[in-house]
């Protein structure tokens, strides 16, 4: 390390939105020579990559500090309406180029960096991604917490600080294996420890009968729920917003029984128990998992969160004057709570036992408060998903809460009979209580009934939730029902992952498009224009060229970059299809072996996605790709016309290096399966085409664009439901074409594991026995789809043309079009862009605008 590094290109790339001042390079320097000595206590001859990586980050945060402590202040003193995002997921990613990007420092710390003989693309390699999150949910709650902050919205994100994040995934053998993420081994640079703001939260006990109507809960088992603090920087306007994550800990009087006993050593070791809560992330991504443990993770996190919430209501100074606030009429005034599905759901009783048991408020009043001030996002129609836990589970760890739960449902089903009498049908099927089989509390209804506001994430998933998920509960309160299309933040999603574009564009239209990115569409006139098409290619092409790079040397393959790059990145899942692409993948490779001569458009087929550890078809399907791909890859007759790379371990960063390298999206979902998909954004937004189903947002995508700029095929969701009524018959689609019938056989008799011929069998009874997604019924458009890709590929002005049209449609997409939609429909809070004051020190930001 340590070599001087010109590393011309990036430096010219980014001066395009800002030339280093002199003052502030200096002061950088001196700052990161301070803190590698001070803080990292190593010298220039013995310090690491990642001591560099440690100083810049610890540089960078001290700018940060200033805005972080006024923008809290200035809550404190004008005292806004707060949003509280709750989520268990916040999958973050890096911060450190982000948080450089959005407070205006990324060219004077890389003039600082370079002038100290250092790359500081070396040191933002070091960084860990803080992954603590499964795929789009978690990324949705990132994406809008860098949205809130840009917007100036008092709003703060709360979670689990999770010791192990989403694991690694390693291909051994073809085959998922699965490392735990220790991402805090090295310490978290970025996160502010809060001990002094520490919170019980309790568990266990039993109820007994308080003065009046309230109940206590007692003898319970405390665990306490210690804050860490991190910085959300807003883009360009000062604003630093606080994502509070809750880590478990320990009372020092935890199993104070056994330390009695004389037993010390087992007291300690036993404290291991308590805090195992905040351990681990639970590795589903669209999958109900009804453990024990996930349900204290749940409700630690809500009952940590809700205290936080109170006491910053109560102390908030409203007009001049200091005191304790305790009129909380004032609640749905001066808080919006928004449940990131119904993992955070435990909120809704637990506010109730708040007021009702520990402020002395009566019900009716109380729930009139929890029901304003609460709202609801669903993200999955899949059965399997849906959260309900055992009422058994809920008696021994939150009797109180069973107890409130019941209640609520008692007055919700006396609406439901005064507005259906005596159909118990209905009461039934509405209940927050499944009685059949084991008793469970069904979390969406307790999430809708006690929330004024109930949102889907794209049109046609809000659709199928008022008509279809929750048809009753839209008739009984039509009015709660909304529709909030997802997005994504430009500025990771353009700006910094794309920085060749993102220049580009800037030098086209001027820099407006990074907060308002519906300013995109003024590309339009370019659709046409040649030179922006050679720009446009030569952007792409050295994309694809850096991941070339780094795919040969993590996999040792040289892929042809003049090819397609042909890409689907998700969670693994057999609604999202993935077995679909591999069978398009199979029919090319055939098409190839049976006639070598004939002409071929040049693909490179990557694959990338975590399957949940306990899915076993999900992790068949990877070994099913990768054996594919073994095959494929070191056929001679292939060549370097077709390529299929398995890309390991598909985490936020890697989707930044891949998503900008696309020529073509997959996002092939069954029709109706896919709430929304923000990948599918992404994509769009860095200018490749799309092939994809009428699902989530491709049908707003293809609105947005034309359906001359998108590759649309398959079923419709009314195509599915006819052939859902009229019976799906696999084997019929399998006879009545050849290409399938082939691949299908492939599959089924072990042509790509000769040593296991069985290996497959599974995966191709899914096909033509079980199938709950309908691959077979899209084959057949999915593949004369693709030809039109190629065909389309081969006539590059078409081409470029369609790419322009993608990336100036793509304005509706962004999280900060979704977060003021938030704020005007749901939480009653305006965005209002204007920027606070800079802080008077450090000094260079004082001499900005
Ligand atoms: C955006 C994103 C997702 C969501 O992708 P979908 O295609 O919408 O499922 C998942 N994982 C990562 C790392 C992402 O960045």
């Amino acid at each position: 390390m340590s070599s001087v590094h010109t590393d011309n290109e990036r430096r010219k790339q980014i001066s395009v939105r800002g030339i280093a001042e002199l003052a502030d390079v200096n002061e950088i320097k001196k700052t990161f020579n301070r803190h590698l000595h001070y803080t990292l206590v190593k010298d220039r001859n013995v310090a690491t990559t990642r001591d560099y990586y440690f100083a810049l980050a610890h540089t960078v945060k001290d700018h940060l500090v200033s805005r972080w402590i006024r923008t809290q202040q200035f809550y404190y003193e004008t005292d806004p309406k707060r949003v509280y995002y709750l989520s268990l997921e916040f999958y973050m990613g890096r911060s450190l180029t982000n948080t450089m990007i959005n407070i205006g420092i990324q060219t004077a710390c890389d003039q600082a960096l370079y002038e100290l003989g250092l790359n500081i693309e070396d040191l933002e390699e070091m960084e860990e991604d803080a992954g603590l999150g499964n795929g789009g949910l978690g990324r949705l709650a990132a994406c809008f917490l860098d949205s809130m902050a840009t917007l100036g919205m008092a709003a703060y994100g709360y979670g689990i600080r999770y010791e192990y994040g989403i694991f690694a995934q390693k291909i051994i053998n073809g085959e998922q294996q699965e490392e735990p993420d220790d991402w805090l081994r090295f310490g978290n640079p970025w996160e502010k420890a809060r001990p002094e703001y520490m919170i019980p939260v309790n568990f266990y006990g039993h109820v007994i009968d308080g003065p009046g109507n309230t109940k206590k809960w007692v003898n319970t088992q405390v665990v306490f729920a210690l804050p860490y603090d991190n910085p959300v920087p807003g883009y360009d306007n000062n604003v630093v917003n606080t994502l509070r994550l809750w880590s478990a800990k320990s009372p020092i009087d935890f199993n104070l029984k056994f330390f009695n006993d004389g037993d010390y050593i087992q007291a300690v070791l036993d404290r291991n128990l308590a805090e195992n809560i905040s351990r681990v992330l639970y590795p589903n991504d669209n999958k109900f998992e009804g453990k024990e443990l996930r349900l204290k993770q749940e409700y630690f996190m809500c009952a940590a969160t809700l205290q936080d919430i109170i006491r910053r209501f109560k102390a908030s100074k409203f007009g001049s004057k200091e005191h304790v606030r305790d009129d909380f009429s004032l609640l749905p005034e001066k808080v919006a709570i928004q449940l990131n599905d119904t993992h955070p759901s435990l909120a809704i009783p637990e506010l109730m036992r708040i007021l009702i048991d520990i402020e002395g408020m009566a019900w009716e009043e109380a729930w009139e408060l929890v029901v304003r001030t609460c709202a609801y996002t669903n993200h999955t129609i899949l059965p399997e998903a849906l959260e309900r836990w055992p009422v058994s589970m809920l008696e021994s760890i939150l009797p109180r809460h069973l107890q409130i739960i019941y209640h609520i449902n008692f007055l919700h089903l006396q609406d439901v009979e005064r507005k259906w009498p005596g159909d118990m049908d209905k009461m039934r099927r509405m209940s927050l209580i499944e009685e059949d089989g084991e008793k469970r509390v069904n979390m969406a209804h307790l999430s809708i009934v006690g929330s004024h506001a109930v949102n889907g994430v794209a049109r046609i998933h809000s659709e199928i939730i008022k008509n279809d998920l929750f048809k009753d509960f839209y008739e009984l309160t039509p009015e709660k029902f909304q529709n909030k299309t997802n997005g994504i933040t430009p500025r990771r999603w353009l700006l910094l992952c794309n920085p060749g574009l993102s220049d580009l564009i800037c030098d086209s239209i001027g820099e407006e498009w990074i907060t308002h990115l519906d300013q995109l569409k003024t590309l339009k006139k370019f659709a046409k224009d040649s030179n922006m098409h050679r720009k446009i290619m030569s952007i792409k092409q050295e994309n694809k060229l850096k991941l070339a790079e780094i795919l040969f040397k993590d996999y040792g393959i040289k892929v042809n970059v003049a090819s397609i790059f042909d890409i689907q990145v998700k969670r693994i899942h057999e609604y999202k299809r993935q077995l679909l692409n591999c069978l398009h993948i199979i029919t090319l490779y055939n098409r190839i072996k049976k006639n070598p001569s004939a002409k071929f458009t040049p693909r490179t087929i990557m694959i990338g996605g975590k399957a949940a550890p306990g899915y076993y078809t999900a992790k068949k399907i990877i070994k099913l790709i990768n054996a594919v791909s073994n095959v494929i890859n070191n056929d001679p007759i292939v060549g370097d016309r077709l390529k299929v790379i398995y890309l390991e371990n598909y985490r936020v960063t890697l989707a930044e290096r891949i998503i900008p390298a696309a020529d073509l999206s997959e996002q092939i979902s069954t029709a109706g399966t896919e709430a929304s998909g923000t990948g599918n954004m992404k994509f769009m937004l860095n200018g490749a085409l799309t092939i994809g189903t009428l699902d989530g947002a491709n049908v707003e995508m293809a609105e947005e664009m034309g359906n001359e700029n998108i590759f649309i095929f398959g079923m419709t969701v009314d195509q599915v439901h006819e052939l859902e009524k009229k019976g799906y018959n696999a084997y019929d689609y399998y006879k009545s074409n050849h290409e399938l019938e082939q691949v299908v056989d492939q599959i089924q008799n072990g042509f790509f594991t000769p040593g296991n011929p069985d290996e497959f069998k599974d995966l191709a009874d899914i096909l033509l026995k079980y199938d709950r997604f309908y691959l077979l019924a899209d084959y057949e458009d999915y593949i004369k789809t693709q030809d039109l890709v190629s065909a389309t590929y081969e006539n590059q002005p078409k081409w470029l043309e369609m790419v322009i049209n993608n990336i100036a449609s793509s304005g509706k997409f962004s999280s900060d079009r979704t977060i003021i939609e938030y704020g005007k429909d749901i939480w009653g809070v305006e965005a209002n862009y204007k920027k606070l004051p800079a802080p008077h020190e450090p000094r260079e930001l004082q001499l900005r605008e």
